[in-house]
């Protein structure tokens, strides 16, 4: 790598020393790379001759994006190195967020924009003769999360060191990240993404700090100088392996870290097969326990992946727990964890880091129960994502116990202890002590991990106001009755940093030269173009930067997809994973409507021109999933194909939506579809994405639409649908779709239409069940909806005609959105969870 020349800042006193340093250049870390032009042509031309090993005139693109990419990190490394070492001196609390995904994005351009160097990196190639723009294309994006959960985490560690709040992000290097998606006669294949194939110039691996993570085995008892202790004797064991990735703040100098763990198989494990003479054996060993951190799983995925998806969490907690506790060393006095440390759990993945901590402080570092049971309850915090019953993980008894023996036990005991409490509250009540139990008994003996970690919580959030009012109030109330003040909400948001600045340089123009750059680090700063919504200049700048954005989309989908795109349409956009409760086909049916209508409706109808787009990827075992997205491009083609609909409807379906296609489509929406049924959607991200783009949103109240909608007012939100409680009285009077069905004429020349073949070809069977699940076992409630749907898309129409106003309401979603700022969330989770104080 680049050995630098230490020309700007020297030795920082305030960092200790290595012990026996004696040369000056070994007393801080040295510094990167001069930050000018000259000297980012000669670190670039450096990395590429001497990492790369070409010259510039035989340099591959790849070789090229990769020097650049090196260039970027030397000037990051310096910092790294000093926050690393700082955060460890200081007796910081350090936040480590636990997370089965991180959807990152690419991270070349956000590093650009951290480093503030952006603009020298394009000067600097330009004048090697190369466009940066060749070179950002050439990153594969690590896409180690499913959606929205996995997202947020990204978001969530570019705010903590974007606020100089000392944290890791801890997680899985999936080798083989979320499928790529690829469409076959309009029906979804899955591609392997093979992300790493070329290397990543962004992560560091550390096989010195390597965890030995075990499983199986049993448990036995043991007098341990009169006191009875239980170990656990494993049955195998692999290594993990950490990877380091940088995590800049925005042009703070903060570089933050995201460790992955990745599984290696074990080198005693290899040999004493290898000696054994068994050479197909061990390497079906290694394979077995190399197969650990091989796949990220796609949620709603089939049981045949359940135990590897068990091993996963076991495997990147338990790493991550230790990698902690040797950061803190072994005369940490852990009764002091509590302030040094707070484990963020995401979701109920890692929530088998609980009894791990029990096992740790128990069994290894010989603390008695009660004592490690008080700092554990302090350590942890759970963030719940969701509302649907059937996503509460449960692990069976069965492999928990063949997997995780102790871990077993320590639960059991938990719940045990737990139990004796409920009972001298409120007596032998069996009702509620079945209700309450860590341990369902059917329809087998089950583990309920949302259970435990609300147990062992110090706090549980939802992440939106509605979703933790249900949380309190529906999924967990048995809970809030017992521990008063443990339950509280926290809001999610979005990074502005990648979201609007780097994803939407033209917005981000305008707003600065507006109200100058303090909103990218202090979001709420928006509010300061409220009045500029009145003024016609400002409006044209607005509707220019949009319909620049329609252009730039217009390129990058003729290019990635050879689809087209009208800039004259209103461009009305529903992205993000399929799943029947965001109800992608309450959009189908609006779409064949305005076929129909097209078709057989009034010739004066003069409805401005629409081209919808969506993205989204089925998880490989839905099948309804699946035949949603057939059906999706078989009414696209249909549309696309007939010369009656041009310039009037098209439909575009990208493959592959990912972080990178998100940054090009948000910010050239009109319109933003955010249309779960209410009370499934726990908050949703993509809705807060669309309204700092300058999107008018039709929503239900759902999630956190129901705040998006407060703030900006009803005058620039379509509303629809029913509300959660009337989603409820409807769902207990009993729901008959037939009657939505025979009552509604459109939505029955909808559906005839779909059944009738006019998408298939003329074969009815195709998405037969797609209707027949709309007409007889829809849980999601679409017809109930529909009619008040296709109102406010009318009323979308009525409003986009007056673009003037359209332009005014955008600007004021804009304007009034600045909540939704992941520095936010962070600010509310510091507040009313961590109590870490930012660094001085
Ligand atoms: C923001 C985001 C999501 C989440 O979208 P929702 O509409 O909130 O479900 C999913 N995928 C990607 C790539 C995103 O950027």
């Amino acid at each position: 790598m680049s050995d630098a020349s230490a020309s700007t800042p020297g030795p920082d006193a305030a960092v200790p020393a290595p012990a026996g340093a004696t040369h000056p250049l070994a007393l801080a870390p040295v510094i990167g790379p001069a930050s000018d032009i000259d000297g980012f042509v000669r670190e670039f031309l450096l990395n590429l001759n001497f990492d790369r090993g070409v010259a510039l005139s035989a340099s591959s693109v790849t070789d090229r994006y990769f020097a650049l990419a090196y260039t970027v990190r030397d000037y990051l490394m310096a910092r790294w190195l000093e926050d690393v070492r700082r955060a460890i001196a200081d007796d910081a609390k350090v936040v480590a967020y636990l997370s089965a995904e991180y959807l990152l994005g690419r991270q070349l351009d956000n590093n650009l924009l951290a480093t503030g160097l952006a603009d020298i990196a394009t000067e600097a190639l330009a004048q090697c003769g190369i466009d940066i723009a060749d070179l950002r294309a050439a990153e594969v994006e690590p896409g180690l999360g499913n959606g929205g959960l996995g997202r947020l985490a990204a978001c969530f560690i570019d705010s903590l060191a974007t606020m100089r709040v000392p944290n890791v992000g801890y997680g899985i290097r999936y080798e083989y990240g979320i499928f790529r998606q690829t469409f076959v006669d309009g029906q979804q294949v899955e591609q392997p993404d093979s992300w790493l194939e070329l290397g990543s110039p962004w992560e560091f691996p550390h096989p010195e700090a390597a965890q030995t993570i075990s499983f199986g085995g049993h448990t036995e008892k043991y007098d341990d100088d009169g006191v009875e202790r239980s170990r656990w004797v494993p049955g195998w064991n692999v290594q993990a392996v950490p990877y380091n990735l940088m995590v800049p703040g925005y042009e703070n100098g903060v570089v933050n870290t995201l460790r992955l763990w990745s599984a290696k198989a074990t080198t005693a494990f290899d040999l004493r097969i290898f000696n054994s003479g068994d050479y197909e054996e061990a390497v079906r060993a290694q394979t077995y326990a190399e197969n650990i951190s091989k796949v990220l799983y796609p949620e709603d995925s089939t049981p045949q992946g359940k135990e590897l998806r068990l091993q996963q969490q076991y495997f990147f907690v338990a790493a991550s727990i230790h990698d902690l506790l040797d950061l803190l060393g072994p005369a940490f006095d852990l009764t002091r964890l509590p302030e040094r440390v707070i484990f963020q759990l995401n979701d109920t993945h890692p929530v088998i880091a609980v009894p791990e901590l029990m096992r740790v402080l128990v069994d290894e570092r010989k603390l008695d129960w009660d004592a490690a049971w008080e700092i554990t309850q302090k350590c942890f915090a759970y963030t719940c994502h969701t509302l649907l019953p059937e996503a509460l993980e449960v692990w069976s008894v069965e492999l928990l116990g063949r997997l995780l023996p102790r871990h077993l036990e320590i639960i059991y005991r938990i719940n045990e202890e737990f139990l004796d409490e409920v009972r001298e509250r409120y007596g032998h009540d069996l009702i509620r002590l079945r209700d309450m139990s860590i341990i369902a008994e059917f329809p087998e003996r089950a583990v309920r991990m949302a259970y435990l970690a609300t147990i062992a919580g110090a706090k549980v959030n939802g992440v939106a106001e509605l979703h933790s009012q249900l949380l309190r109030d529906k999924v967990l109330p048995q809970f809030n009755e017992f521990f008063p003040g443990k339950f509280t909400n926290v809001t999610n948001g979005v990074t502005p940093r990648r979201f609007v600045r780097q994803a939407n340089p033209a917005l981000s123009r305008v707003i600065t030269d507006a109200i100058g750059d303090g909103w990218i680090t202090d979001l709420d700063e928006l509010r300061r173009l409220e009045p500029l919504a009145d003024d016609a200049g400002f409006r044209a700048a607005f509707a220019q930067a949009k319909a620049a954005n329609k252009r730039r989309l217009d390129g990058v989908l003729r290019a990635r997809d050879g689809l087209a795109l009208d800039e004259d349409h209103m461009l009305d956009v529903m992205v993000k994973r399929l799943h029947e409760y965001k109800r992608q086909m309450l959009k189908v049916l609006h779409i064949v409507t305005l076929y129909d209508r097209l078709l057989w409706g009034d010739p004066a109808d003069d409805a401005p021109a629409r081209t919808f787009l969506f993205g989204a990827k089925a998880a490989p075992g839905y099948t309804m999933a699946k035949r949603i997205i057939h059906l999706i491009n078989a009414v696209g083609k249909t549309i696309n194909d007939d010369p009656r609909a041009r310039g009037k409807l098209a439909v575009l379906f990208p493959p592959n939506y990912n972080v990178t296609l998100a940054e090009t489509v948000i910010p050239a929406a009109d319109l933003s579809e955010q249309v779960s049924l209410a009370g499934k959607e726990a908050s949703g991200t993509g809705n807060m994405k669309f309204a700092l783009n300058g999107a008018l949103t039709i929503g239900t109240d759902d999630g956190a639409n129901v705040e998006i909608r407060q703030l900006v007012g009803d005058e620039n939100f379509f509303l629809f649908g029913m509300s959660e409680p009337e989603v409820e009285e409807l769902w207990a009077k009993g729901y008959h779709p037939t009657a939505f069905y025979q009552a509604d004429e459109n939505l029955k020349r909808a559906l005839d239409l779909i059944a009738s073949g006019a998408f298939s070809g003329g074969d009815r069977s195709v998405f037969e069940p797609v209707v027949s699940n709309l007409l007889y076992d829809d849980r999601f409630m679409v017809l109930a909806d529909y009619a008040s749907y296709i109102q406010a898309q009318d009323a979308v129409d009525v409003a986009y005609r007056d673009s003037d106003a359209w332009t005014r309401s955008a600007i004021l979603n804009v304007a009034r959105t600045g909540f939704f700022s992941s520095d936010r969330s962070m600010r509310d989770y510091i507040d009313r969870i961590w109590h870490t104080p930012p660094l001085a």
